[in-house]
């Protein structure tokens, strides 16, 4: 057997594993430090166990895997996050782990070693939809993570961030504090391998291609468009302040604008996730007052 065909039935091996322990109903689940991301650790760590390699929880949590006997210092990270939307991907953070302990297996198989000692680390925490904030586990490395954060409740369960964090091991009180779990200075560089979650690839008929920069984002969670409820039998359109009509003027010209910024040469996107009107307001007699981004819009009463 080819060593190309050995390697990827072990990262077919890791990929089943963790999906079977995290299936949702249609896709995974591997909640920011709760009970599917710890099983997707388990996985891995009773994997790594197996290959002999080292494996170490830092003090957020996230997860480290090395070669036991390569103890150099400034290492090169590799890895990703293990955590998941609710029903997401199997691939998606999975797969920059399973590369990085590949690479490890290699370098064992084949006595090599790189310029840097490899570590792969496996992140907690990295999806916004728990908690309502992303990059959980690398902020927290970083001493980055907003203090307040940590009363944010899990969307399932209720509990605190603090208490979810401190169940899986994270120094709570140093993150509080914003201490500097790991500095920078100390790592050589991190490189990640990610499943690309749009369609270039496939369009390029490329299996594999490097990022050459990421978007960052501005968000703007309270977004309201204020227009006059009315009767909509009763009232003509001259008179009319529509504020779904309004709201979909805006994102039109958000959409030129975007337009005329890619024309330009500039890299952009731009997307309104969240847009709806008041539920008491969902009736056919009825001109919409206001469209937000902020509220629950309750499904339509069938009035
Ligand atoms: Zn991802």
């Amino acid at each position: 057997m080819k060593a190309s065909d050995h390697y990827a039935r072990i990262a077919q091996h890791l990929f089943d594993t963790v999906r079977t322990a995290t299936a949702g109903r249609r896709g995974v689940t591997r909640d920011s430090y709760g009970a599917g991301e710890s099983l997707a650790i388990d996985a891995l760590t009773a994997f790594a166990h197996v290959q002999g390699f080292a494996t170490q929880v830092d003090r957020a949590g996230n997860v480290m895997f090395a070669l036991p006997d390569d103890t150099r210092g400034q290492p090169l990270l590799c890895g990703s996050h293990l955590d998941s939307v609710p029903e997401g991907g199997n691939f998606d953070g999975l797969a920059g782990v399973v590369a990085g302990l590949l690479c490890l297996m290699r370098q064992r198989d084949e006595g090599r070693r790189g310029a840097h000692p490899l570590r792969v680390l496996a992140l907690r925490g990295e999806e916004s939809a728990w908690f309502g904030k992303a990059y959980i586990g690398s902020s927290a490395l970083f001493g980055r993570l907003p203090p307040a954060l940590l009363d944010a409740r899990h969307r399932s369960n209720g509990a605190t961030l603090a208490t979810c964090m401190r169940d899986v091991g994270a120094d709570v009180d140093a993150i509080a504090a914003g201490e500097v779990l790991l500095d920078a200075s100390d790592v050589a560089g991190y490189i990640e391998l990610h499943i690309e979650q749009g369609a270039q690839l496939d369009d390029a008929r490329q299996s594999v291609a490097i990022v050459p920069s990421i978007r960052g984002n501005v968000r703007y969670r309270n977004v309201r468009c204020i227009g006059e409820p009315g009767h909509s039998g009763a009232v003509p359109r001259e008179r009319r302040h529509d504020a779904v009509f309004a709201a979909a003027h805006v994102v039109g010209v958000l959409d030129e604008y975007w337009k005329a910024e890619l024309a330009a040469g500039a890299d952009l996107v731009i997307t309104c996730g969240v847009f709806g009107t008041r539920a008491e307001e969902h009736a056919i007699s009825r001109i919409p007052g206001e469209v937000d981004s902020a509220s629950k819009h309750a499904a339509p009463t069938g009035r």
